[in-house]
């Protein structure tokens, strides 16, 4: 379990709010002092007598001078974000007001707090566990609907619930056989097998589950790269154009800013595509294309999670067709085959193509089935990995951790089916138990828990 860390008994601020000049900002202040400290400050009532979850407008008052007029809201011990006494002062939102606050609360006694080092006193508080006090982050870093449904999901308990039941259980049977052993010379057995080995099953498909979700995970978290590659005159600029038609009118409009350094995103349902290396794209004089095009388009297509492959409708032949995909197929990225310029008449081009599976029809010049080519892109995404579960997997560390505990449950189950000493299997419980522990936050240490907060913002 976790020592005290250093310096956690103080009490700490900082501004919850961006830095610089708004409406109001929120500075908090959390720790056994917090509210003494504010108290000091804050002359026309008595903060230490008010209940709990309470607001009191009023002045703050350094030295006989009045630093500003603000709004403090009140929690008590236990019943805080921190599980401290915390305060919080909506001050204006001036810049140079809210660091004069932060100055002399620290000059009554609350140092300025590190990054994460709120939610890192919930989780020593027991008021998150570890994967939750981490989705916190997720969520404050989330930039589409789908990426604030998983935070919020793990935050809430999430996969965290089914790793508590599988340690629940773990625990029993490991607490059964150490009996076992303690009674060796008896030949008895407290734990029964077959149950055993039904929960190893079990946990060992939940994990596998959980890993799986990792994918999907990814892909909400970081988003999906896009490389759109094709011949040269196939119709990738005015495809890409189609393509962020609505984003691009918007991101025009900032002063100073070139195209070329804008990373150009889709979001698509709540996925974020990112489309790479769209500089490539436009500033094609197509003789360059041509001299370094196959290089580069290989290149593209190894960095990119999916690769649109835009042909000439027209042009191509289904021969050709064919043979270039089966190449394409060898780098082993996802491809959706993108038959552009189908606006010409004269062709039925599903005939054209028949029997290659997945082309997607267009016209990139009238936008035509821009639609069905977002929806390939989104299926291609969430259907191939594992539909959309509940409970999705987003951060490596758990990953990693995850993926020892899956290592582990093979180790027990092996060590069963080969008869190995009841005291071998024991070691290999008690690291799947570490492992699931290393997640929730059961198990860990001082520079791993410091590593993880680091990550945060300041203030939260
Ligand atoms: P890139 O070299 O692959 O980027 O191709 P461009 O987007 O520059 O297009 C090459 C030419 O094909 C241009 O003259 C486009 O107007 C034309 N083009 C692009 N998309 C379509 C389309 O859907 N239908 C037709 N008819 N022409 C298109």
């Amino acid at each position: 379990m976790l020592g005290k860390l250093a310096g956690w008994d103080d009490t700490i601020a900082a501004l919850a709010t961006p830095q610089g000049v708004g409406a109001i900002g929120v500075i908090r202040v959390s720790g056994p002092k917090a509210i003494a400290i504010v108290n000091g400050l804050f002359p026309s009532k008595d903060l230490e007598a008010a209940p709990t979850h309470t607001l009191h407008v009023g002045y703050l008052k350094y030295n006989d001078t009045i630093i500003d007029e603000v709004v403090i809201g009140l929690y008590k011990a236990p019943r805080s974000y921190t599980g401290e006494d915390v305060v919080e002062i909506s001050c204006h939102g001036s810049y140079f007001i809210q660091n004069n606050i932060l100055q002399i609360l620290a000059q009554c006694g609350a140092r300025a707090a590190k990054p994460g080092e709120f939610t890192q006193r919930a989780f020593l508080n027991g008021k998150l566990n570890l994967a939750q006090a981490e989705a916190v982050a997720d969520l404050i870093a989330s930039n589409t609907a789908a990426s604030r449904k998983a935070a919020l999901h793990t935050m809430r308990g999430g996969f965290t619930e089914v790793l508590k039941n599988i340690r629940e259980e773990l625990l029993t049977f490991s607490a059964l056989i150490e009996l076992e052993l303690d009674f060796s010379e008896e030949d008895v057995e407290f734990a029964d097998r077959s149950r055993l080995m039904n929960l190893l099953d079990e946990a060992a498909y939940k994990v596998k589950q959980l890993l799986q979700s990792f994918m999907l995970g990814n892909v909400i978290k970081n988003g999906v790269q896009v490389a759109i590659i094709g011949k040269p005159n196939a119709g990738k600029s005015t495809l890409l154009n189609a393509l962020l038609n609505e984003e691009r009118a918007i991101v025009s409009e900032i002063a100073g800013t070139t195209r070329d350094t804008i990373e150009e995103t889709l979001n698509i349902n709540g996925i974020l595509f990112r489309l790479i290396d769209t500089a490539g794209i436009r500033e094609h004089t197509s003789d360059v294309i041509e001299s370094v095009g196959v290089q580069r388009s290989l290149q593209k297509m190894r960095s990119a999670d999916i690769v649109l492959y835009v042909f000439d409708a027209t042009a191509i032949s289904k021969a050709e067709l064919q043979q270039t995909l089966a190449t394409m197929q060898t780098e082993g990225s996802k491809i959706i085959a993108v038959a552009n310029k189908t606006d010409e008449e004269g062709v039925d081009y599903a005939t054209k193509f028949t029997g290659i599976a997945g082309i997607v029809f267009i016209s990139a010049r009238y936008q035509r089935n821009m639609d069905v080519l977002q929806d390939a892109l989104y299926t291609s995404v969430v259907n191939d990995e594992v539909g959309t579960p509940e409970t999705i997997v987003t951060n490596t560390r758990h990953v990693a951790a995850l993926e020892k505990v899956l290592q582990s449950i093979v180790l027990i189950k092996d060590g069963f089916a080969q008869r190995t000493p009841l005291d071998l299997i024991t070691s290999d419980i008690r690291a799947c138990l570490y492992h699931i522990g290393e997640i929730t936050g059961e198990i860990t240490n001082e520079d791993q828990l410091d590593f993880i907060f680091s990550k945060f913002c300041i203030g939260k």
